[in-house]
């Protein structure tokens, strides 16, 4: 490997913070905000902050267009690395989401997921003897895996949600883990998904909760590619903005993630009598004070002096 390539990821970096620009709230649209806290565990000045209309946390600095294209295609896979450590974990965690999902609304059929991944959700969907399912991935290397490796290159589109996208059938349960916070536009996404959906159907998203405890992850919380950090207020919301009556939310403390947030919504045209969780508004002073407090941005185990260690690995690694 060149020297050149080998630390080239460090000049892409640099050219990624020349890129970004002021970004409205992903939430309302809005550009009247408040910020936390300003960079994030690249030393990208993404300037997380807490929108004054909608209550969502956010980047109000980010990619978009062909900027942010190229950095999801030559950039985020390399300070993502996979290990088959990570991929063990991916199908437990896909087993064990299929089960937490199985409690509440039974056994699923016409599944749809939006950014499948490396698949493994819809692998256990297929083990499980679930007859119809279909993916959207995308991204590459994910794609080629759950292509080559499960065979899932049929029932996946490499391809992202987009206004034209179009499904072999009518999706009784939609899921989505761990996409949601990274979209521009997340209530574009959830309104496509509530017209596209079986009336009596299910939307299940996971997200990081920005509220919970996530002291384990410090700094690790603010990255450049997520550019939504929802709670359970701020998420129930926006579904109700998007066309989804939120039904029941359950918060892991630890598990898939340090602080997990699972949240089943329905259609709202197909709901009449929701059993609906309104989670109390939460101050937004109280919201900052707690992420700010978490942060610990000289902490050996997760703060600015390990990430500038990693960046450089990460580099070194070409
Ligand atoms: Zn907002």
């Amino acid at each position: 490997m060149s020297l050149k390539r080998r630390w080239s990821l460090l000049s892409e970096l640099l050219r990624v913070d020349r890129q970004m620009s002021p970004l409205p709230c992903p939430g309302c649209g809005v550009e009247d905000r408040q910020r936390i806290w300003r960079q994030d565990r690249y030393f990208l000045r993404v300037d997380l902050s807490i929108c004054r209309q909608c209550g969502l946390v956010h980047l109000a600095r980010g990619l978009s267009g062909q900027a942010e294209e190229r950095f999801y295609e030559h950039v985020y896979p390399r300070l993502m690395s996979l290990t088959s450590a990570n991929l063990g974990s991916f199908r437990l965690m896909a087993g064990y989401r299929l089960q937490a999902i199985r409690d509440v609304i039974g056994m699923p059929e016409r599944v749809l997921e939006v950014g499948a991944g490396m698949g493994f959700f819809l692998d256990a969907c297929r083990a499980h003897g679930v007859r119809e399912f279909f993916g959207l991935e995308p991204g590459a290397p994910q794609h080629s895996y759950l292509s080559g490796t499960l065979g899932l290159a049929g029932q996946v589109a490499h391809a992202p949600l987009t206004a034209d996208s179009r499904f072999p059938f009518v999706p009784r349960l939609a899921v989505m883990f761990h996409v949601l916070e990274h979209l521009a536009d997340p209530g574009a996404a959830l309104r496509q998904l509530a017209n596209a959906l079986d009336p009596q159907g299910w939307l299940v998203i996971e997200v990081p909760d920005i509220l919970a405890d996530w002291r384990s992850l410090g700094l690790w919380q603010v990255h450049v590619s997520h550019r939504s950090y929802f709670s359970a207020a701020s998420l129930s919301a926006l579904l109700q903005r998007s066309g989804f009556t939120p039904w029941y939310i359950s918060r892991e403390a630890h598990g898939i993630y340090p602080g997990n947030l699972r949240v089943f919504a329905r259609p709202t045209a197909g709901q009449t009598a929701p059993a609906v969780i309104e989670p109390a508004p939460v101050p937004l002073p109280g919201v900052a004070d707690s992420i700010r407090a978490q942060i610990r941005p000289w902490s050996l185990r997760n703060g600015y002096p390990r990430a500038a260690v990693r960046l450089l690995r990460c580099a070194a690694r070409g």
